[in-house]
């Protein structure tokens, strides 16, 4: 898509921008191609300006955080990318509120936040150990394990609309769903306010990290890229079980292969391309569809032109 100069040089006045830029360098697949441009806002009102800007030239914008969630076509993504990430110059913000709330900003990486969290004492958001990627990303996929998940924890969100208007959400936990926190589609999300237990025992929630953190390592194939599970469970069922009895275990296409570690995993085994992992997941859909009558949804969004 063609940007004319003058817009290209107003949003360099608002952030880190790069044109034509690889979005593999960041995605946790380490596959996609090129975004027209990339930003990383400078500040709030930076981000504000971006998002009027390109409405105004009606360009599309995608907001992305730590990428850790995504399947990037190969030919990129057209418009705008916007990055809410740790290399955003808007600094990440994590503060204990005098309500007893944690507030932490949608680029902080989940790590950092959980880091944060046993440092002051609290307890309750362990479940995030070992799951990649930003607090803006997780609280809008409600991100979560066995153990938990982000709507378990988040009190209230802190959103900008597509018209730039920055307001405070309340969270239901009864609106949040299997990968969804029902926020409005289009919302960014600049930050959230989390409910945790204070925990003296600092000792125990270390502890449970790093015990949880030894048991991702050893169930998933950590050692290629990926981006996490690739389904979600239908109803009664696991994702991983189905393809595994479908057969499919360590089936590749292209570069990508259903791993032999965790069959809900497709590894990026050999330079795969965006679109050997997207025909992979189709490949998978079908199979375990013809064989058990079960329709498998990805849970990675799959984003851009392929
Ligand atoms: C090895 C591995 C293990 C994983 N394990 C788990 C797991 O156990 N549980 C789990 O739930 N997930 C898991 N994931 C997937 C992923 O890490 C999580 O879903 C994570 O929360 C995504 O966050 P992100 O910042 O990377 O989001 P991204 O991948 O950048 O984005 C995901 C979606 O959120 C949107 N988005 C991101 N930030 C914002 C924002 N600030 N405002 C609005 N929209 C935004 C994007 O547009 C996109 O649609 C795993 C991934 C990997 C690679």
């Amino acid at each position: 898509m063609d940007i004319n100069k003058k817009v290209t040089s107003t949003f360099k006045s608002l952030g880190v921008l790069k044109t034509n830029e690889p979005l593999k360098k960041y995605t946790s697949f380490k596959t996609g191609g090129p975004s027209d441009i990339i930003i990383w806002p400078k500040n709030r009102d930076a981000l504000k300006e971006i998002i009027l800007l390109s409405k105004n030239e009606s360009l599309p914008v995608t907001v992305l955080g730590g990428c850790s969630n995504l399947l990037v076509g190969d030919k990129g993504i057209r418009g705008v990318v916007i990055m809410l990430n740790s290399m955003s110059k808007i600094k990440g913000r994590i503060t204990i509120e005098d309500s007893g709330l944690i507030y932490c900003d949608a680029g902080v990486r989940k790590d950092e936040f959980l880091r944060f969290c046993v440092d002051a004492g609290f307890s309750g958001m362990e479940f995030m150990a070992g799951v990649p990627g930003c607090i803006g990303g997780g609280i809008i996929m409600n991100a979560g394990t066995v153990d938990g998940n982000f709507a378990d924890i988040i009190s209230s969100v802190v959103c900008m609309s597509s018209d730039g208007v920055v307001s405070m959400q309340t969270i239901a936990k009864e609106a949040a769903g299997y990968r969804t926190m029902g926020i409005p589609d289009r919302s960014i999300v600049l930050g959230g306010f989390f409910r945790l237990r204070k925990e003296e025992n600092r000792k125990s929630v270390k502890e449970k990290i790093e015990s949880i953190l030894r048991e991702r390592m050893q169930k998933h194939p950590l050692d290629y890229p990926s981006a996490g599970s690739v389904f979600k469970n239908p109803p009664g069922h696991s994702s991983w079980k189905l393809i595994d009895d479908a057969g499919l275990k360590g089936k590749s296409i292209g570069g990508a292969r259903v791993s032999e570690l965790h069959t809900n995993f497709i590894i990026n085994a050999e330079k795969a391309m965006s679109r050997d992992i997207v025909q992979l997941i189709d490949y998978i859909r079908e199979t375990v569809f013809l064989k058990f009558n079960i329709s498998l949804d990805p849970e990675i969004r799959i984003i851009g032109e392929f």
